[in-house]
């Protein structure tokens, strides 16, 4: 049977950019079908330095336009107790617009040889024992292989009923950008480029310094939202509950209408069959407290392209089990973040041991290697212990 391509990428964000350049690398014909238009906006600006090694194969500079990331500050304002985590150390992290970001990844794609359209939404797949057939904006395509890279649009998750909700993290997110900022603390945030994490009743807030003085900031509510508010007063009614946010956004106008994310966390039971496998957000997405989405997403879509690699080289590639080698990897990556987001939400991390991390260096340096990404080293005496105390479903 004759093939179009080798393999088609549907969605062209971190994800599916990643997977598409490593696969188009090793000499394969790809098609990268993204259902809207570069660029778009993305909200998940807050980088880790353990992304960086993939995006040196990806053979891309992250460092232009973006914000130089020294680490992670938590912050309680009610108690006056603050933590600083050092990530950025071996590997660089960055502040990044995701619009610019996304869109260079996108170019970067077809740079290397990807085929790519835009505007394209896949609209039905089908995988058979011969090829997958994929239809998107009145076309139809064959292909020897399916890399699902929809972010939460999640195509073979939802077709197939395998999305599981996530309950026990945070529910929904409020967010915009505001700028420019301008005074004392601004100029303490752009000196580190730190996110900061203010801890509320709530749930928390994060703020992203990003180029031009421009902030974004969010809120992640833990409930369900109190009935009777709309999402902006809600918003407003904690940025306004902050000495420090009111001090930092004294004289900065906001750049949009706040935008909302609801029902956030979920796994995705089945994250490959026959002839194709679900990467980034369509396999599973986290609660963003620690900014591992596009990290996961990153990691994800390498490993993905690796193995498919194989399987075409030794045209096994419609072996259903194709990725299994990699699900222990892929289990470790993810329940690693999906424990240390749940002990945030049910144990009260940051108050018993991130504020008291600095009693203990060694404990301070294993907290700053898990929030950096640095997930794989089989090192890390914390993470086995957060591993073993866990009480929630492994991922698939
Ligand atoms: C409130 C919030 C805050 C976050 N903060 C952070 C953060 O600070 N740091 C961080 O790392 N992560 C953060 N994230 C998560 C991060 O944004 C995602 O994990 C990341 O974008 C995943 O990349 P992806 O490529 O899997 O999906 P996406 O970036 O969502 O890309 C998927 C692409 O697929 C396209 N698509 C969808 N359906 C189709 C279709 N049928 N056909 C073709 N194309 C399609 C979409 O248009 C999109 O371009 C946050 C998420 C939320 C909700």
């Amino acid at each position: 049977m004759s093939h179009d391509y080798d393999v088609i990428v549907a969605g062209g964000g971190p994800a599916g950019c990643t997977a598409a350049t490593l696969l188009a690398q090793y000499g394969h014909r790809v098609l990268l079908l993204e259902k809207g238009s570069h660029p778009r906006f993305h909200i998940g600006e807050s980088m880790l330095p353990y992304s960086e090694p993939v995006i040196r194969r990806l053979g891309l500079d992250w460092s232009e336009g973006a914000v130089f990331k020294a680490g992670a500050v938590f912050i309680d304002e009610a108690l006056n107790k603050q933590m600083f985590f050092q990530l950025s150390g071996e590997h660089r992290a960055y502040q990044v617009d995701r619009s610019e970001f996304d869109a260079k990844l996108f170019r970067n794609a077809r740079r290397h040889g990807v085929e790519t359209r835009q505007k394209c939404p896949v609209t039905a797949v089908v995988c058979g024992s011969d090829a997958v057939r994929v239809s998107a904006a009145g076309n139809d395509y064959r292909a020897r292989y399916l890399v699902d890279a929809t972010g939460r649009s999640a195509l073979m998750g939802r077709g197939e009923r395998t999305l599981e909700r996530i309950e026990t993290l945070g529910r929904f997110a409020l967010y915009s950008h505001f700028g420019p900022v301008r005074g004392t603390l601004a100029d303490g945030l752009y000196a580190h480029g730190n996110i900061w994490i203010l801890m509320v009743d709530i749930g928390w807030l994060w703020v992203i310094p990003l180029a031009n003085g421009r902030i974004s900031v969010g809120l992640v509510v833990r409930s369900r939202k109190p009935r009777g508010v709309s999402p902006e007063a809600l918003f407003r009614q904690y940025l306004a509950a902050s000495p420090r946010l009111t001090e930092l956004l004294r004289g900065a106008r906001q750049l949009w209408p706040v935008k909302s994310e609801a029902n956030f966390s979920y796994l995705n039971r089945r994250r490959y069959g026959r002839r194709f496998i679900s990467v980034g957000d369509a396999a599973g997405f986290l609660d963003p407290v620690f900014s591992s989405g596009v990290f996961l997403a990153l990691t994800g879509a390498a490993r993905a392209a690796d193995r498919i690699h194989q399987g075409l080289a030794e045209e096994r590639e419609a072996d259903p089990a194709l990725h299994r080698p990699d699900d222990a990897r892929h289990a470790l990556g993810f329940d690693t973040m999906y424990a240390f987001v749940e002990r945030f939400y049910q144990s009260d991390l940051i108050h018993n041991v991130f504020f008291e991390a600095h009693r203990d260096a060694r404990i301070k340096r294993a907290i700053s290697e898990l929030l950096a990404g640095n997930l794989w080293s089989g090192e890390n005496p914390w993470q086995a212990t957060m591993l073993r105390g866990r009480f929630v479903p492994k991922s698939p």
